[in-house]
């Protein structure tokens, strides 16, 4: 395995641990494509939002989301002065919209749907078929992409998790409190683990970074160094 032969790596893990932070870091470093699957869920959460598809806390309308579905049209565009890539839901630029709590408080029950993981999973197969992809979410390393080379489960604890979200929800002015947000973060945790449809699990082959204890750098240097030793010991 080389990095050089575009291959795909999967980040999977439990939510804010950072997974796309890597993911980008990585993403840059390798000069590979970084698609965050998360932001296509966040996409179809915010349409169903803003179409009368939610009927309450955590409480959405199946059959208004399934029927939407033709008319979700989610595309990654450039990058930002930051180095994200712009979210654009049918052509409007919803890269903040979609990180509002708002969104977070219904996602993962839209996640469960099964005509919606089908729909997206296949999207985001078609988008990382060239390989070259780093690709984060919870279903990378066993539905979408079973065959990536490199499978990475990310983890860390919920209160480290929380802390971290709620500085970068602070930062872009949002008001939510850590308990509010550990409150979601277990909730979203508990229902993407336990879902009928592609529940988020670790798969055989992963290898799990708990980074509980690492900054961004700590992280990439690790998760490059294990990138360096598969390496080695295949040449
Ligand atoms: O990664 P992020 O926290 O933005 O993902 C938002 C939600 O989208 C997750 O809590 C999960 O419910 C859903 N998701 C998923 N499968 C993926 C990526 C995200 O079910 N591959």
């Amino acid at each position: 395995m080389h990095p050089e032969q575009h291959i795909t790596i999967a980040i999977d893990g439990f939510s804010s641990c950072g997974k796309s932070t890597l993911a980008k870091a990585l993403a840059q470093k390798l000069h590979y494509t970084f698609i965050d699957t998360g932001a296509m869920y966040r996409c179809v959460a915010l349409y169903a939002l803003r179409n009368g598809c939610v009927l309450g806390p955590h409480k959405i309308n199946l059959s208004c989301i399934v029927s939407s579905l033709p008319e979700i049209n989610i595309r990654f565009g450039d990058t930002d002065q930051q180095e994200n890539r712009i979210v654009l839901l049918n052509g409007e630029d919803v890269s903040d919209a979609i990180r509002q709590l708002e969104v977070a408080d219904i996602v993962s029950e839209v996640a469960a749907i099964k005509e919606v993981r089908e729909s997206l999973v296949k999207q985001q197969q078609e988008l990382g078929k060239n390989g070259g992809v780093v690709m984060d979410g919870r279903d990378v390393g066993t539905v979408i992409f079973p065959q990536a080379e490199l499978k990475l489960f990310i983890t860390a604890q919920p209160k480290i998790r929380a802390k971290r979200r709620f500085l970068e929800l602070q930062a872009k002015g949002e008001t939510n409190s850590l308990e509010e947000i550990l409150e979601n973060l277990e909730h979203r945790d508990h229902i993407d683990s336990t879902r009928a449809i592609s529940p988020l699990k670790q798969a055989e082959d992963a290898i799990v970074v708990d980074n509980s204890e690492m900054d961004q750098q700590q992280q990439l240097d690790y998760v490059l160094n294990i990138i360096k030793n598969k390496t080695n010991l295949q040449h």
